[in-house]
Order: C-alpha cells, then structure tokens, then sequence
C-alpha cells in the first residue's frame, strides 16, 4: 500500500475532524498508487494519521476513510450503513424513504444513497467508492432488503473527480415508487425527476411549513413535486398557488395532489417565479403564506455576488406579495451564501420592499442530512421563517 506524507502543519485541519486532503498539501507520494486505492496518509513527522481512497486525479486528492490502521473495509461499510440506517429509523419510525447515507457525514465520503421503500438511488462521486461498489451492493441486498439499485449522477460532480459521465442499473429497474414523507405521499418517476427523484433535504421544513397553513391562502414558488404545497394542503390550507417553470414537475405536483385525494382550491401554473410575483404585485394578488425554494443560484464561489442579487431580488419580490402577518419561508441550497449572508439579504430584501419583519424559525436541513462540525462542506440548505410584522 502506498504512503502519503504530508506538508508540515497539514494534519491539522484533518486531527480536527476534517476528511479531505488536498493535493497542494502533500509533500511526497511513496508506491505508485491508482485512482481508488487506499492509502496510508502520515504527518511531516512520519506518524500516521488516517487511511483513505486516493485519486490523482481529484483536487481532492485523499477522501479519509478510517483514523486505523487497520481494517476490513466490508465490515466497515457494513457498520457505517447500518448505522445510518438505524439513525434515521429513529428519526422516522414511519417512514421507508429518506435519505440514508450522506457522504461525508455519514463517513462514507463521495457517496449518496436514497432510500425510495425497496429501491436504492446512488450518487458515486469518489474513485474509491465506485472501485469498491460491490461491497456497497452486497450490503444493501443482503442487509437492506434492496430490490432495485441504480445511480442517478449529477455531471458537475462526476467530472471533479476524473469520473466517466454515466449512470448505471445494477440491479432490477428503474420503475416508479409511490413514497410517503409521513404526511404526503408521492410518485416518483426516477427517470424524469431531478437529483435522485426527490428533495428529502426539506421534508422537516415542509412539514414544520405546513402547521401555519390552516384556511390560509398559500403560495408555492419553484414547487417540484409539490412537497411544500402538498404538506400545507394536508394541513388544511384554503388555497394553493403551486408554480414551476417546468411543465413536467408542475404537471408532477398536480398528479400528486389528486394523488392525496386533497380537494382544496388549487392552481397549478407553469412559469418562472420572478415573472409570476412581478405579476402579483401589477393585479395586487395577495397571499398569507410564501414559500420560496429556489435552486442553487450560486453553483461556486465566483458567481456569488450575482446570486446574492438573486436571492434579494426574489425575496423582496415574495416579501411585496404577503399580507400583513403573513410568513415567507424562504430558503437557499447555495453552500457559498453562509448563514449570516442569507440573513443580510432577508434584511435588505426587507428594507426594499418597506416591510418590517422578524425571523421566527430558523433551520438547515432534515434530520436525514446531518453535517460535520469539522465540515463546512457539508452544510448548505438554509431555511427561513420570517414574518411581516408592517
Ligand atoms: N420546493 C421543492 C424543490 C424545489 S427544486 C420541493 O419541496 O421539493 C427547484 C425547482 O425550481 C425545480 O423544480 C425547477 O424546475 C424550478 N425552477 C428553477 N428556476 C425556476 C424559475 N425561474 N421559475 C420557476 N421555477 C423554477
């Protein structure tokens, strides 16, 4: 097994917890690993610190695995599963669908598995894990009932590892599932659905959304599936607004809601939400919930100070079509925009559209996507419940 030793200073950040080391912190390279072996990681001082899959081709060029030296990576991955596994059956009891490993902060770095009842959805975005997926597959039919696995990649991160674009059936079909996120069910069509089929990172905020609901008349920006307007239909709402700029998603929420036998006044329209809200405020439409969950308008670094404008631009817009006492709940999945940032641009949009408010809630994502303080990576989804207050 090869041996990685590191610059001095290094192991710092990786003593605290951190799981990635970057290639500019490597000092030397003993043994000609390939992409996707484990390696041994050692400090300038030659004492080792952690074992992980290796990929020269990556910025990331180690991913730890284990602080031993030691160990049988079956076993390993089987714990770590199960483990998971355990977790979010404790999170929800009720539940067969949530998302039941989340990479790093489930200590399986490069890897995501969604659990839609019996069919298993992967995201591979480490080498190492993809040489490795034998185990992963093992695991899932012997110990997790697994019917039906395949991957669904997204391109962008596929490509920063050095990893061919491609999806992959490995066992069973890509069929449809009807899945329960406790209070709502869904059908998932896993061959035109975004990401893995579903966003299970907000079902806590749907359903903490939806208690403020009851007869109110409800608006769901960039619904997807409908989760959001879904659950606030569950609750009681008096009408629901749902709007998507693609066709298939809101013809998607509108298949969901007959699917849920809800009878509440719905519409359901296709177009793009900045559009729709400008439109609101011209006929002077207003309504006592807003929600907004728009995708990631910041995809890295450099286009942050664009998607801060978005973000204001699309929550002042929201704010201008509440009622007195009304509630935004307002969201971000950009990593870059940090937690103070999303709560400087829910202020200006504020000031800009001369409302007095005040946050009540705030939150991240499900239980089913916890983070690793060592991490900041692995938090994103920001959530917000801001009242108007004038
Ligand atoms: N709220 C959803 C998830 C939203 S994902 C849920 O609870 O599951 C983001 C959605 O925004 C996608 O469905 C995408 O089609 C839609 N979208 C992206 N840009 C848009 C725009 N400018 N106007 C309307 N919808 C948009």
């Amino acid at each position: 097994m090869a041996d990685i030793i590191l610059k001095k200073n290094e192991d710092r950040r990786i003593k605290k917890g951190h799981l990635w080391i970057f290639s500019n912190e490597i000092a030397k390279v003993e043994g000609e690993p390939l992409d996707g072996d484990l390696v041994n990681v050692y400090n300038s001082q030659n004492n080792f610190i952690a074992k992980g899959f290796y990929n020269k081709h990556s910025l990331i060029s180690v991913r730890i695995i284990s602080r031993e030296k030691e160990f049988d990576l079956k076993k390993l991955f089987e714990q770590r599963i199960l483990s998971a596994y355990n977790f979010r059956k404790y999170c929800y009891p009720d539940r067969n669908s949530f998302r039941l490993i989340f990479s790093e902060s489930d200590s399986m770095p490069g890897l995501i598995i969604d659990k839609y009842n019996y069919t298993y959805v992967l995201q591979i975005y480490s080498v190492g894990m993809e040489k490795n997926i034998e185990l992963i597959l093992d695991i899932l039919e012997k110990k997790l009932d697994a019917k039906n696995i395949f991957t669904k990649n997204e391109e962008y991160f596929r490509q920063l590892e050095g990893l061919p674009i491609e999806d992959k059936i490995f066992k069973g079909e890509m069929s449809e599932e009807i899945i329960s996120d406790g209070e709502v069910k869904y059908r998932i069509d896993f061959k035109s659905s975004h990401k893995t089929g579903f966003y299970f990172d907000q079902c806590d905020n749907r359903i903490f959304a939806s208690n403020f609901c009851k007869d109110k008349k409800v608006l769901d920006c960039f619904c997807n599936a409908g989760g959001f307007g879904l659950n606030a239909a569950k609750k009681g709402a008096k009408s629901i607004t749902f709007v998507d700029s693609s066709k298939k998603e809101i013809e998607n929420a509108e298949y969901n809601f007959k699917l849920n036998n809800f009878s509440c006044e719905a519409k359901f329209v296709d177009a793009d939400v900045f559009n729709f809200l400008e439109s609101c405020i011209s006929s002077n439409e207003k309504y006592d919930i807003v929600i907004v969950d728009p995708p990631a308008f910041a995809k890295n670094k450099k286009s942050l100070p664009n998607a801060i404008k978005g973000y204001e631009k699309l929550n002042r817009l929201a704010m201008s079509v509440l009622n007195n006492d009304g509630i935004l709940f307002t969201s971000s999945c950009s990593h870059h925009l940090k937690e103070e940032m999303f709560i400087d641009v829910i202020n200006k949009a504020a000031n800009k559209a001369k409302k007095k408010i005040h946050i009540f809630y705030f939150n991240n994502a499900s239980l089913d996507h916890p983070f690793l303080p060592s991490m900041e990576e692995t938090v994103y989804l920001k959530f917000a419940a801001v009242r108007i207050i004038e």
